[in-house]
């Protein structure tokens, strides 16, 4: 049956539409005409609900005679959301679409929801983007992106852009980095041209803020934003926010704004997990068309686990190494044009005792209990964090490590940094534990 409405979507709607809202949507069971679905978030709900659900109710009825009665199930929680309005499928178009009308709006023709892969960090954002760009200024209004720097906020905010000029060529789009705006309201204040700096913010349909938090302190610019913000709520505009952290951990931005944000919706982006990091790899290498084998980008995904950013830049430098080199792009290959990468990393400098200080203090336990014996969860979880950690980044044996850990065999080790690896392919609490644990030790 599943089988069936499936089919019957990949026919009515776009390939972004239908990566969106049915790959990411599994059957779970269909009982006495029950039809229960699995979908990723509330913002998929809303989505079938509103959108998709009718046509399950007239297959159901095609192939069975009788009513089918679609239940969502949201994965893993079972938050639920405002009601979304009446919204059309989304049309299929081409990248060539991308008019004057996205340059003008200072938006990067990359940046599409055609080039946006899809995977677990980031399904909720991208359905809610698709939304946003659907229907702008009515659901999700600010609509609210945070998360560590490089895993596509910027380019989902773009996506966003893109899309509702592709369905409005007519309407104003306005991209500004926080620092752009920040330097175009100084610059019209010293040269008193105040009132086109307004028009220019308040008169746009979509207006996309990127990276937020650098306004916070700025204490005239906050203001101007502040009204800028309410009176394109206020006209049903829509207003796209990133920032790298949620609102209200943004030091120092006024309450009235943090409040003002949560009306619309926040979500947040996590780190890509391998299988999403091979298939952006995959993507990328097959939009520049690179001949590389499976197994190597499996290779390259597995060696940057954080950034997007990065992971693009390997495949550069692999691909820049195999053209110096005059070679095809191989993992023998791969491994040795990013062993440079590693090694200009902190991984000669920094000492497994550095790095079980930094892991005790972050958790809040004693380095004595970090390396003894204790085996309660809240120790011996950041215990194997250290380990996995010296591992990564120290060139130390593995005996050494062990014994760094008061004298713990090599095979605790593995086991230890095994146990993280896996944690960290699917745990986004892991992922992003262990990255501010980095983060702190390269800094
Ligand atoms: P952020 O704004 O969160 O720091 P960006 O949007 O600038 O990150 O993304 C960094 C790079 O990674 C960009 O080149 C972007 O195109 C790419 N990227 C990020 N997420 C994805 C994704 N899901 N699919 C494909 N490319 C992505
Ligand atoms: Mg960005």
């Amino acid at each position: 049956f599943w089988k069936n409405l499936e089919e019957t979507y990949q026919s009515i709607l776009s390939v972004p539409s239908f990566d969106a809202w049915i790959k990411t949507t599994h059957p779970l069971k269909l009982e006495n005409n029950q039809l229960w679905l699995e979908v990723p978030s509330a913002v998929h709900k809303d989505y079938w609900e509103k959108n998709l659900a009718a046509k399950i109710v007239e297959t159901g009825f095609k192939l069975t005679g009788s009513e089918v009665m679609p239940h969502f199930v949201i994965a893993g929680e079972t938050e639920e959301r405002a009601v979304l309005k009446d919204n059309v499928a989304m049309e299929s178009e081409t990248p060539e679409r991308f008019t004057e009308h996205s340059k003008k709006a200072m938006l990067n023709p990359k940046y599409s929801f055609d080039t946006f892969v899809i995977g677990k960090g980031n399904q909720m954002a991208h359905a809610a983007a698709l939304v946003v760009a659907e229907d702008p200024g009515s659901i999700y209004n600010p609509l609210f992106f945070y998360g560590g720097v490089g895993l596509g906020k910027t380019h989902l905010m773009h996506a966003i852009g893109h899309q509702m000029l592709l369905n409005q060529p007519d309407a104003k789009v306005k991209y500004v980095s926080s620092e752009t705006f920040t330097n175009e309201f100084i610059n019209s204040i010293q040269t008193k041209t105040s009132e086109q700096f307004r028009k220019e913010y308040r008169n746009v349909d979509l207006l996309l803020v990127d990276d937020i938090q650098f306004l916070a302190e700025k204490e005239a610019t906050l203001e101007e934003f502040f009204h800028t913000f309410n009176d394109l709520y206020n006209e049903n505009k829509q207003i796209v926010l990133t920032s790298d952290r949620p609102p209200n951990d943004i030091p120092k931005l006024p309450e009235r704004l943090v409040s003002r944000f949560a009306w619309g919706l926040s979500v947040d982006i996590t780190p890509p997990d391998l299988e999403t990091r091979i298939a952006i790899l995959r993507k990328k290498a097959d939009a520049e068309r690179l001949e590389i084998p499976d197994d190597t980008l499996s290779y390259i995904a597995g060696q940057i686990d954080s950034n997007i950013r990065e992971l693009e830049g390997a495949l550069v430098r692999v691909q820049a190494y195999a053209t110096i080199n005059g070679e095809d792009i191989s993992t023998s290959l791969a491994a040795d044009a990013l062993k440079s990468l590693k090694s200009t990393g902190n991984k000669n400098h920094l000492s497994i005792l550095q790095i079980q200080e930094e892991v005790a203090k972050y958790y809040h336990i004693q380095l004595k209990d970090l390396k003894g014996k204790k085996r309660v969860k809240s120790i011996v979880v950041p215990r194997q964090i250290s380990m996995y950690l010296s591992r990564e980044m120290t060139d130390n044996s593995l005996p050494k490590i062990g014994a760094e850990f008061g004298g713990k065999d090599h095979t605790t080790v593995i086991h230890a940094h095994e146990k993280i690896q896996q944690l960290l392919e699917k745990d986004p609490t892991m992922q992003k534990e262990v990255n501010e644990i980095k983060n702190l030790l390269n800094s």
